[in-house]
């Protein structure tokens, strides 16, 4: 069987095929979504009518470039022009939390966000990381321990655990940010049957609504993509519900369904619902690795949330065995031995590369 979107065909991890077939044979693709190498030219703003508040120019305004997907997830140029300023001011609030939400990644996957690279940064636990140059390298990921509590080396593994906290942030928010994106890509025909959601993402008023459905299905994997989105559409199954949205982003692919379609209401009848979701996709060509691990992510909280976090780093065991101290001064070796509890710094450079050590510091 070969599945296709778009017209591009696609494959999925081999285990994961029945999956695949399973919800290809219920949905299928209508959206596909990634940021051009240029943003499209600014239609005239006369005429042009809010997708959320349905307001028309000039009751309201339409001066600010308003991103399809969140430009703090590195998309600059997929841009819509049917956003209000209003309403975009609404849904950079949510965006914030999606931000907090993304905790590391942004730094570690150096995502161009608005202004470059975010610095990641919990003061109050003493673990930094951002992108630098050092050591005759650029663009490294610097991760620093000022409390001595963040990184873990197994030394006869090799595996690092770096411990961190992400900032704090509202989970209800953060899939309102993305339940936001979801809608940006239904097609204009479609609209009219997500009216009561869209009126419920403007305010605060229906998070307790909203939070029912507030439920992400998440896979990971180790390929790595541009951020990109995708929006399926039902065959026909009355069982299941008409919208099914996938954000992927890096390593990582986040999907639920379009809450409360008018056409869906038969679903919401005190019996959970099981949707089903689509495996992760692969364009082209089969991934290069066979692992992804799937989970749940509950946002439904509506308090400030503080999520504690780790990262799992692989080196090879002998690597870390075979380890000699060099002091940065001099840049000659030194008999200091080598005590994992004392490591400061990590960097991580994707660089074949000889470190330059003389302008380091003095870790
Ligand atoms: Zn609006």
């Amino acid at each position: 069987m070969n599945f296709y979107l778009n017209g591009i065909e696609f494959f999925t991890f081999h285990n994961l095929e029945p999956l695949l077939l399973e919800f290809y044979n219920n949905y299928e693709g209508t959206t596909l979504q990634f940021s051009p190498d240029k943003r499209e030219e600014r239609p005239p703003v006369k005429g042009r009518v809010c997708r959320f508040c349905k307001q028309s120019f000039p009751k309201v305004r339409f001066k600010k470039w308003a991103h399809i997907i969140p430009e703090l997830l590195g998309n600059k140029n997929l841009v819509s022009f049917d956003e209000c300023d209003e309403c975009n001011s609404i849904f950079s609030k949510y965006e914030v939390q999606l931000a907090r939400f993304m905790g590391l990644d942004r730094t570690l996957f150096q995502t161009n966000a608005k202004k470059g690279v975010p610095k990641f940064n919990t003061v109050e636990n003493g673990f930094t990381a951002n992108v630098t140059d050092d050591l005759g390298l650029t663009n490294i990921v610097e991760l620093v321990d000022n409390s001595g509590e963040h990184f873990k080396i197994n030394q006869d593994t090799g595996n690092t655990e770096i411990r961190y906290q992400k900032a704090s942030y509202i989970p209800i928010k953060v899939y309102k940010a993305m339940l936001k994106i979801a809608i940006n890509l239904l097609p204009k025909n479609e609209l009219i049957h997500y009216h009561s959601v869209i009126k419920m993402i403007l305010t605060d008023k229906f998070d307790n609504i909203l939070a029912q459905c507030a439920v992400v299905r998440k896979y990971s994997f180790d390929e790595h993509f541009n951020v990109h989105a995708y929006l399926f559409k039902n065959r026909g199954n009355r069982g299941l519900p008409s919208h099914i949205f996938q954000l992927v982003f890096e390593n990582t692919s986040f999907q639920f369904f379009i809450p409360f379609s008018d056409l869906d209401l038969h679903l919401y009848n005190g019996i959970p619902m099981t949707p089903i979701f689509c495996p992760p996709i692969f364009f082209g060509a089969k991934p290069n690795s066979e692992r992804w691990f799937v989970e749940n992510v509950y946002l439904q909280g509506q308090e400030h949330y503080i999520e504690e976090c780790f990262l799992g780093l692989e080196l090879q065991a002998d690597t870390i065995k075979d380890i000699h101290g060099i002091d940065p001064q001099t840049g000659k070796t030194s008999d200091t031995p080598f005590l994992q509890t004392k490591i400061k710094r990590i960097i991580i450079s994707n660089q074949d590369f000889n470190i330059n050590i003389n302008n380091s510091g003095n870790e």
